[in-house]
């Protein structure tokens, strides 16, 4: 998400007659759009700019500017305006999309303009997709927001208090951007939101929910796949299940975090379901859509997780089988109820969860993928693999990544891979090519 508001403050820049350059060094303007919802990502951020220092005093005209929702959590603002002086220009999540203004107040007056305001207007959203530079990205594939912030308060989560409350932009501007993307030779869209689940659910007239939105952009024309990001367990429900699985675009692939396999750890953690109900979802899903992908997010060692809760998770994630995992230590976020809990756990206890827990899930991952091996799927090519330019890299409509020897690398275009070969992260397969296809 933060990925795709630097991809939009691109594009506000580049309409606001700006040009983007590949080297910092050569800037005129940084911008630094920072994320908070673990501690990582802002010690990194801390010391980017930290190392700016120097650049402001070898070049005053510089101009330095910090935004993302670092900016926007209580006391940020402050620290920087006593600490970082050679920032000139701090906006919050809610003033992103005032950067190109700011930027040019302060190049004129060098008075430091800080702006983060929690505000309501729709003026503070960085919206529109079809403008944005998409700075390196291939022109084949967008992301499109459909809704911002998060209602659910999850007690380890920072996103509710730096993003706001939850609010959805309308069907219309969604679908007429999907349009002009698709004009634009865009093939795939991931639709984005911290729960996209709850789509338009503030919508009082009833204009539309997240299937209703799935169900309209399934047909639009030139979009052979839709993905999206995230989705909340509590609020998926059987016609949304039902609409992806009948659908002609919508990848049947589902990212559903469950963050604890223990019940006592979920109910702190605010979740609004226990394990039991979740794995009734991943029944339906199952039923419903049974080639359907299904990945999570887990938090390991949320304050008070003893080792018995700990082995439940272990126990749940065997049992659900999930494709793959995505495993966070937890992060302690100032502000949120679970960051005054006072049984914290120790950073070592931590990490050595961390692992075991990849323990278990890696088999799972590669004895799932090793199923694919010998059977043919439709890979949509995204470009020469990092490693090795004489393969390229795709991916299935679950998302995995595919390996494939090939050299034309046109963006955006499906074709079928027969898997050989399965590893836990990805897979090794060939182009099954036109004429044997027809045997
Ligand atoms: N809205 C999405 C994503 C939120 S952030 C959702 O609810 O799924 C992405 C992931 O980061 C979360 O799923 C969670 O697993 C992880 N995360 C969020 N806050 C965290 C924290 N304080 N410590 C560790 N991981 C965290
Ligand atoms: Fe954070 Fe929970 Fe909202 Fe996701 S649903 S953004 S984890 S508060």
């Amino acid at each position: 998400m933060n990925d795709n508001d630097s991809q939009l403050i691109a594009g506000l820049l580049d309409s606001a007659g700006h040009v983007s350059c590949d080297d910092p060094l050569k800037a005129d303007i940084i911008i630094v759009n920072t994320c908070c919802v673990r501690e990582s990502a802002e010690n990194r951020a801390l010391g980017y700019i930290g190392s700016l220092k120097k650049r402001k005093e070898d070049q005053p005209d510089l101009v330095i500017c910090v935004t993302g929702c670092m900016m926007q959590k209580e006391g940020s603002a402050d620290l920087f305006r006593t600490s970082y002086r050679h920032v000139g220009v701090i906006t919050g999540t809610f003033a992103a999309s005032r950067l190109p203004r700011y930027i040019t107040e302060y190049a004129a007056t060098g008075k430091r303009i800080v702006d983060v305001e929690e505000r309501y207007d729709g003026e503070e959203l960085l919206r529109s997709s079809a403008t944005a530079l998409r700075l390196g990205e291939t022109n084949w594939r967008a992301r499109v927001n459909i809704n911002f912030g998060c209602n659910n308060f999850c007690s380890y989560c920072i996103v509710p208090y730096v993003r706001g409350r939850e609010r959805s932009r309308t069907p219309v501007e969604i679908i007429q951007e999907v349009q002009s993307l698709a004009a634009g030779g865009v093939r795939e869209i991931e639709l984005l939101g911290q729960n996209v689940n709850s789509y338009g659910k503030e919508f009082t007239c009833g204009q539309a929910d997240f299937a209703g939105l799935l169900h309209a952009l399934d047909r639009v024309e030139g979009i052979e796949r839709i993905r999206f990001m995230t989705s909340h367990p509590r609020d998926l429900d059987q016609r949304l299940v039902e609409t992806i699985a009948t659908s002609k675009h919508v990848c049947h692939h589902f990212h559903l975090p469950v963050q604890s396999g223990c019940d006592r750890i979920l109910d702190l953690m605010n979740r609004g379901y226990t394990t039991a109900e979740y794995k009734e979802k991943l029944s339906m899903i199952r039923n419903i859509c049974p080639d359907a992908v299904i990945t999570t997010d887990l938090i390991v060692g949320f304050p008070s997780e003893t080792e018995e809760d700990f082995q439940q998770t272990l126990d749940f994630i065997f049992e659900c089988e999930f494709d793959a995992a995505y495993t966070f230590i937890y992060s302690r976020r100032s502000g949120t109820p679970a960051a005054r809990m006072k049984e914290q756990i120790e950073e070592r206890v931590k990490k050595e969860r961390l692992l075991r827990l990849m323990e278990v899930q890696d088999p799972i991952s590669l004895r799932i993928n090793q199923e694919m091996i010998g059977k043919e799927f439709p890979v949509m090519i995204e470009g020469p693999s990092k490693n090795d330019p004489k393969f390229l890299s795709g991916r299935t409509e679950g998302n995995k990544i595919v390996i494939f020897k090939g050299h034309n690398a046109t963006g955006g275009k499906l074709c079928k891979i027969k898997i050989t070969e399965a590893r836990t992260w990805n897979l090794i397969g060939e182009i099954v090519n036109k004429d044997k296809q027809k045997e």
